[in-house]
This record gives structure tokens, sequence and C-alpha cells, in this order.
């Protein structure tokens, strides 16, 4: 049993992503499975190594221990580059020329809840000689075909890949590996057994389940959870004043307080009572945490 926490390194990490991270802690540990911890820092213009160290240090401030070495994606690339030559090698693959402007014109109306459905304009085209040197993107190819799982905490789920996800993209324009291949070549590669994040990433899901299956690998098991939202029902962001952890740690000298109070969000305690990691184990059951995203105002 085998858990991860997977966070990107793009600012400093707000309640929303210490609730994932101590969901997943307590989901592996209660298992007496191991956790681990992979700063996924794919994107050059985003990520920062101080980010990171932060993010490492407000872990530890906050009990919530890994284990073995922390695995960086920035140090994968090569991995990644000899998964997606198997992808190519099966046919799979095929360079897109679209830019944003062109994907978004393609967009049929009932698609645009915020989710960006390739219409798969370049479905076929190759790389002729001209097309080498205009920047290109390379996508990966979902068959019509509908993925069903089981979700650990939202049960059964059901997806069409062409329909609702489209071909994706393997690696951008810009040459940056995309969040879909890394997370499947490392969760395989990391022998991840068990993977806990935000119900905003339950579509992204059955994508990574298809292409784990292409690569020969075995899929994790998957449990989503709430999100946490802010007064006016948005998933809390950087935006949110005040639900940073350099905010909270300058407030709450104990972080015990902000594991209790995220406890008692997630079920697990009747009242906001600082408490341990360590000492929730004994109260963890996926029973107890809510379906719904859970308004979160009351630790400032
Ligand atoms: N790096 C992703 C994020 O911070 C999470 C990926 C995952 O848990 O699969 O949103």
């Amino acid at each position: 049993m085998v858990g991860r926490f997977a966070p990107s390194p793009t600012g400093r990490m707000h309640l929303g992503n210490v609730f994932c991270a101590l969901l997943s802690w307590l989901s592996a540990k209660s298992k007496g499975g191991e956790w681990r911890l992979r700063i996924e820092d794919l994107d050059p213009d985003r990520s920062r190594r101080d980010f990171a160290l932060q993010l490492m240090d407000d872990l530890q401030w906050l009990g919530l221990s890994w284990d073995g070495e922390v695995v960086w994606q920035s140090q994968r690339f090569d991995l990644y580059e000899q998964y997606l030559r198997q992808l190519q090698d099966l046919g799979l693959t095929y360079p897109c020329f679209c830019s944003r402007a062109d994907i978004m014109a393609t967009q049929a109306p009932h698609e645009t809840d915020g989710r960006v459905v390739y219409a798969g304009t370049c479905r076929g085209k190759k790389l002729d000689e001209m097309a080498q040197n205009t920047p290109f993107a390379t996508r990966f190819m979902v068959p019509n075909e509908v993925i069903t799982f089981q979700d650990g905490h939202y049960g059964e789920q059901s997806v069409n890949l062409s329909q609702h996800c489209g071909d994706y993209v393997l690696r951008r324009k810009d040459g940056a590996w995309a969040y879909q291949l890394a997370v499947v070549v490392d969760d395989a590669l990391m022998g991840i057994t068990e993977v806990v994040r935000g119900r905003d990433l339950l579509l992204s899901t059955p994508q990574q389940l298809h292409l784990l299956r292409t690569l020969g690998f075995e899929s994790p098991n998957y449990f989503h959870h709430p999100l946490l939202v802010n007064e006016n029902g948005q998933r809390l962001c950087k935006r949110d004043k005040g639900m940073d952890l350099s905010a909270l740690r300058e407030k709450h000298k104990n972080p015990d307080e902000i594991v209790g109070f995220l406890a008692f969000l997630a079920g697990l305690l009747p009242s906001p009572t600082p408490i341990k990691p360590q000492d929730l184990l004994s109260f963890f059951s996926w029973q107890k945490v809510p379906k719904k995203d859970i308004t979160c105002n009351n630790l400032k």
C-alpha cells in the first residue's frame, strides 16, 4: 500500500492543498501504508524550487512526514521521453499545430463548462519536412470508448473518453511535459497503489486509466475528495487571503489547530479541536468524509 501527495509548487500551499495532503496521509497511514511526496514541477514558467522547499517545510511543520526520497518531476524528463516514444511507436500520437484560439473556435456550446474537449482537428497529421520547423504539441489519440471505474469515495464513474475528454496533450508546444503523461508514468514507476486527490481531477482519472493500460501498467485505486470552497462557493485558491500557510502559520503558532480544523471539516472530529495527524489515525474513515464541497470560513 503506497499513497502519495503530488503538489505543483506554484505558490504557497493553502488550506485546500493541506486538506488533500491530510486526507491522503490519513488514508495511506491508517492502512499501514507508505506516503510518498512527488513535486510536480513540470511547468517551467510557474514552478519554483523555493515554493517546493517551503511546501516541504510546511508539511513537516504540520506533522505530515513522507517516506523515502522526494521525487522531482523536473528530474525525470528522460523517462517521459521514453514512454512517449512507446506511444509514438504504437501509432497513438500525432502532432497538433492548433493555437489556443483554433481550439476554442471548434468547441461545441455544450462542451464549454470550463473544459476544453479537443475536436481532433490535427488527427492524422504527420510530421513532414515543412512542419518540422513549426512548433507543435504532441497529442494522444483516445478511442470512442467508455471507461468505468470505482472511485473509493464517489462510487462508480463512467466516462466516454472521446466525448468528455478528447485527444489530450502529452507534450506542449513549448516542449514542456504535460501533467497526464508524467502523472501516469510516475504513479506507475513509484509503485503508487492509492491516489487521493480533489474531485476536480475526477475527469482526469479515466484518461489516466486508459494511458496506464496502454502502457501496460497496473492501475492504482482512486479516492477523490470534496473541495474546500469560500463563502461564494468558489474553490479555495491563492487569492483567498488568510487561507494560505504563510498567513495561517503567522496566526496559529500551533499546527495542531489547523489539523484539527481540517479534520472537523472532513467529518472526523465533532468540533475543531487541536490534534496531531498521528492521533487522528484511529478516527479516519472515508465514510465520514462528506461528498459535497465544504464551505470553509471559520479559521482565519
Ligand atoms: N499536481 C496536481 C495538482 O497539484 C495534482 C496531481 C494529482 O494528484 O494527480 O493539482
